[in-house]
Formats: structure tokens, C-alpha cells, sequence
């Protein structure tokens, strides 16, 4: 049997050691914990990514299904905060599969065995804990950036047509007038008409220069138009950021609803009117071309497969007149691949996984199950004890302490007492197989249902279908590569029912 070692960084370690640091570090410290305990150390799961949510976290899944499958006697991590972290929910899934494995979990502080019942309580209070601290301090922080906001403060980067200044203690915004009269410019040519790329290229050849690239775009523009600053407001929750493996740019922005937003008086002063901002607003959106994303799913795959580099989710693209492809975000990440061709390997491996759903037995047996294996183990005990007693009775009459009368009676008791108990065997067992393979039948029907009626079903359907069999698929491709040659690794939810 070996050991395993699970690597990532804490909240704590994020803001203040490059992730390469301080993984290597953890590896060293824990390859030196293993080489003094005698451990030796199979696998290291590496995790880049520092997802909240247990799919976000590749590697911990990878990590799961090979402690399912009982690969491990312990898993070596710096501390139970690495495997935690997330909901209460993937605590639990987490926690489980160590436990139902009965494989152990390694600190350099302590070892925690689940199955023994003590430390179960510790690790969950543990976890617990970890988890409430980070809610507290993510609260504070929040709350203090909140109350600046509120009182009219502004804290990111200076929007185009004002510098950042400081009021009352407070950060706020200064105009920069040569901006500023671009800003007003491009409201005045928009309200009498004039489109956003026609804007961008008048305002190029006048000489104005944004922000971050080179020349204004048809997006910049509209950006400027709507954002409310410009008539003094600050907004606050418009996008949303979330964390991601991306080493480039380390997240990934989206925008809020707007009744999301938080619109509050700012400190700062409008470059624009009232007036001519709401009437830009109210053109944008007569101009505006019904979007597309009217809601309808049209890849099958939304939300389902990630890149195994970034661990962002793929996106279908579909040029007019061409195939639809699957690519990774990330510019310059892992290639992408025809919709179609990743559509028939995942279809592929899905039949493949159906067929051997009959070897697998669900890994959480149900308290019928539970019931009846406990009963067998009681009553096979029970027998043993009776054959024991058996020969014992052959010993004592042969030693002459049992005359040949005593013998028989106490056999013929003993014989009753084993064929009581070997019916009572046979029944259980007979029951035991009935259960394991109702639970096999129902979820491997389930399985080929759905695989038959996905042919036939819309994207938006099949999505659902994918999803109800899937948590979720990691895909890997390298570049100038055959079109064919991607990897998928698939995480089913036979491994991870309560999923
Ligand atoms: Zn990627």
C-alpha cells in the first residue's frame, strides 16, 4: 500500500508567495515527513487552480476517484484546511469517500482516521471552523470597502476622462479635461445619430488615446456611454470576478444583471448631463440589436467541460457556414476541437462507462444494504463460534469428561443451532445480492435511458441530460495535434452520487 500527497495553497499564503513557492515548499516539507515516517509516496496531486467549489479543484477529483478506489492507504497534505474549504456539501462528499475507503488523512500534526469515530468529530469541527474564519474575514473586508463606496468613494482604476484623487480621506475622482472633452464629444455624436464605430474612428484621427490599448474601439465606446460615472454616479457590483488557474491574468470578469448593481452619488464631478446621458441610454437601446443570447442553450456542453490547464469552462463558437468548435477561453490555453468530434468521444466513453457499471457496486449502499451486510456479519460470526463449540465437544469426549450420551445431546443442540443459523445466512446473502443489484439496475437504466434519448433531444436538452449524468468533463488538447487527438477525463456521478 502507499500514500498520496495533496498540494495547494491557503487563502492565507495566496496574496503574500508566488504558487509556485509554495507548493514546492509543501512538497519538501511533506517528502521529508513521508521519508521520516517510512511512507512512500506514489502520486502528488498538484492543485494550480484555487477553486471554491469541489469541480473548480481538478485535481482534488482526480484525487477522490483514486481514494475511492481504494489506491491509497493515507493521503499526506499540510493541513485539513487543503482538503476543505467550500461548501458544506463537498465537505461531506470529501469526507466520505476518505472514510468509506478507510483511508487516512496525514498532517504533519496529526493523522486522522476516519473510520475511528473521535477523529471523524475533529475533522469535521476542524473544517467547520476553517470555514467560518474565512466568512468573517471576507465579511470585514467587504464591509470596509462597502462603507466606502457608499459614502460616494471610488476605489478601482481611474475610468477614462478622470484621474484618481483623494477628498476628505476618501478616494475619489479628479477630471483630466483633455479626456473629458472626448468623453462629452462622443455623447454629443451619439445622441445626434452617429454609431459607435464611426465615433471610435473620429475620435482616433482627432488624436484622443485610451486607457489601456492603442485606439478607441466600437466596445469602448459603448463602454463610456453607459457607464454611469460619467454623470457622477458610482457603481458598485457591476461585474463579477471569480478566480481562476489563468497564470496570465489570474481571473476571469462577467458582468451582473443590473438590478444587481449598486448605484450610489459619488464625490466626484459629472463630466456629462443628466439629460444627454439618459438620452444616449434610451437610443443604445432602441439601436440595439436583440441579443442573441435570448437565453437558448445551443451547446450541449454549456457549463460541462473544462480546460484541464485553466480549468475555465469551454465555449462553442460557430463562424457563419462552419462547424461549431469547442474552445478554452484562455487566449493561447489549450487547442480547441470540433464540437462534433468531442460529441462522439464523450458519447463513446459514456457507452463504455455503462458497460462496466455492472462490475462497479455504488460505493454508498443504502441503510436496507447497510441493514442486511451488518445482519450477515453477525450470524456468520455466529456459525464460526458454533463449529467452535463442535470441537470442543469432540475434545471433551475424548478426554473422557463427556460420556457418549452427553456428547449426542449436546451435539444435536449445536446441529440445530448451525442449520438455524445456515438458513438464516443463505437468506441474507440471497437479499444482500437482490439489493446490490437493484441499485446497479436502477442506476445503470437510468444510464442507457438517457444515452438513448440524447440523440433526439435539442442542446438545451441534451445539456440537461449531460448534466444529470456528469458532474463534469476536463479536456486537454495539444496544439497542432489531429483533429481527434483530445483527452477527456470524466467525473460520472456514479462516483459521487450525492452530487
Ligand atoms: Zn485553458
Amino acid at each position: 500500500m502507499s500514500y498520496a500527497m495533496y498540494l495547494r495553497k491557503s487563502r492565507a499564503e495566496e496574496a503574500s508567495q508566488p504558487l509556485e513557492d509554495t507548493l514546492r515548499l509543501h512538497r519538501k516539507l511533506l517528502t521529508e515527513f513521508a521519508h521520516k515516517n517510512g511512507l512512500t509516496i506514489q502520486a502528488a496531486y498538484e492543485e494550480v487552480v484555487s477553486g471554491e467549489s469541489l469541480f473548480a479543484r481538478p485535481q482534488m477529483l482526480r484525487l477522490l476517484q483514486d481514494v475511492q478506489a481504494g489506491l491509497y492507504q493515507g493521503v499526506l497534505c499540510m493541513d485539513l484546511d487543503r482538503l476543505g474549504r467550500g461548501g458544506m456539501q463537498d465537505q461531506g462528499v470529501i469526507l466520505d469517500t476518505f472514510k468509506n475507503s478507510g483511508t487516512k488523512i496525514l498532517t504533519p500534526e496529526h493523522t486522522y482516521d476516519l473510520s475511528d469515530e473521535t477523529d471523524e468529530e475533529l475533522t469535521e469541527l476542524k473544517t467547520f471552523i476553517s470555514r467560518r474564519e474565512y466568512k468573517i474575514i471576507n465579511k470585514r473586508l467587504r464591509r470596509g470597502l462597502h462603507d466606502t463606496i457608499t459614502s460616494g468613494g471610488y476605489i478601482p482604476n481611474a475610468p477614462y476622462g478622470y484621474r484618481k484623487a483623494v477628498q476628505n480621506r476618501r478616494p475619489t475622482l479628479e477630471i483630466v479635461e483633455e479626456e473629458a472633452k472626448f468623453v462629452r464629444m462622443m455623447f454629443q455624436l451619439y445622441v445626434q445619430g452617429v454609431g459607435c464605430s464611426a465615433i471610435a474612428q473620429t475620435l482616433n484621427s482627432l488624436g484622443a488615446v485610451p486607457r489601456r490599448t492603442g485606439q478607441f474601439q466600437r466596445t469602448s465606446v459603448r463602454l463610456i456611454l453607459r457607464n454611469p460615472v460619467y454623470v457622477g454616479k458610482v457603481v458598485w457590483n457591476r461585474l463579477r470576478y471569480e478566480k481562476t488557474g489563468d497564470l496570465q491574468s489570474g481571473r476571469r470578469v462577467s458582468g451582473r444583471p443590473q438590478e444587481d448593481w449598486l448605484v450610489v452619488d459619488g464625490l466626484h464631478e459629472p463630466i456629462v448631463d443628466r439629460a444627454l446621458f439618459e438620452e444616449a441610454g434610451r437610443m443604445m437601446q432602441a439601436h440595439s440589436i436583440p441579443s442573441r443570447r435570448d437565453g437558448s442553450v445551443k451547446n450541449p456542453f454549456a457549463g460541462l467541460i473544462r480546460c484541464q490547464k485553466c480549468a475555465r469552462v469551454l465555449v462553442r463558437q460557430a463562424p457563419a457556414n462552419k462547424e461549431a468548435y469547442l474552445l478554452c477561453p484562455t487566449p493561447g490555453c489549450t487547442a480547441g476541437a470540433h464540437l462534433e468530434l468531442v460529441q462522439q468521444a464523450l458519447l463513446g466513453r459514456l457507452r463504455g462507462i455503462l458497460q462496466g457499471i455492472t462490475l462497479r457496486e455504488s460505493p454508498r449502499p443504502g441503510t436496507d444494504l447497510l441493514q442486511s451486510q451488518a445482519l450477515l456479519e453477525g450470524v456468520r460470526r455466529e456459525c464460526s463460534r458454533c463449529a467452535q463449540q463442535q470441537n470442543r465437544l469432540y475434545e471433551l469426549l475424548e478426554q473422557g469428561v463427556y460420556s457418549a450420551d452427553t456428547f449426542q445431546q449436546r451435539m444435536q443442540v449445536l446441529n440445530a443451532k448451525q442449520a438455524a443459523l445456515q438458513s438464516q445466512e443463505a437468506d441474507l446473502s440471497r437479499r444482500l445480492t437482490e439489493l446490490r443489484a437493484l441499485r446497479i439496475q436502477s442506476s445503470k437504466r437510468q444510464f442507457q435511458e438517457i444515452l438513448q434519448v440524447y440523440a433526439g433531444a435539442g442542446a438545451a436538452e441534451q445539456n440537461q441530460l449531460l448534466k444529470s449524468l456528469l458532474y463534469g468533463v476536463c479536456y486537454q488538447k495539444a496544439r497542432g495535434s489531429t483533429p481527434e487527438d483530445f483527452s477527456l477525463e470524466i467525473y460520472h456521478r456514479s462516483f459521487y452520487p450525492e452530487l
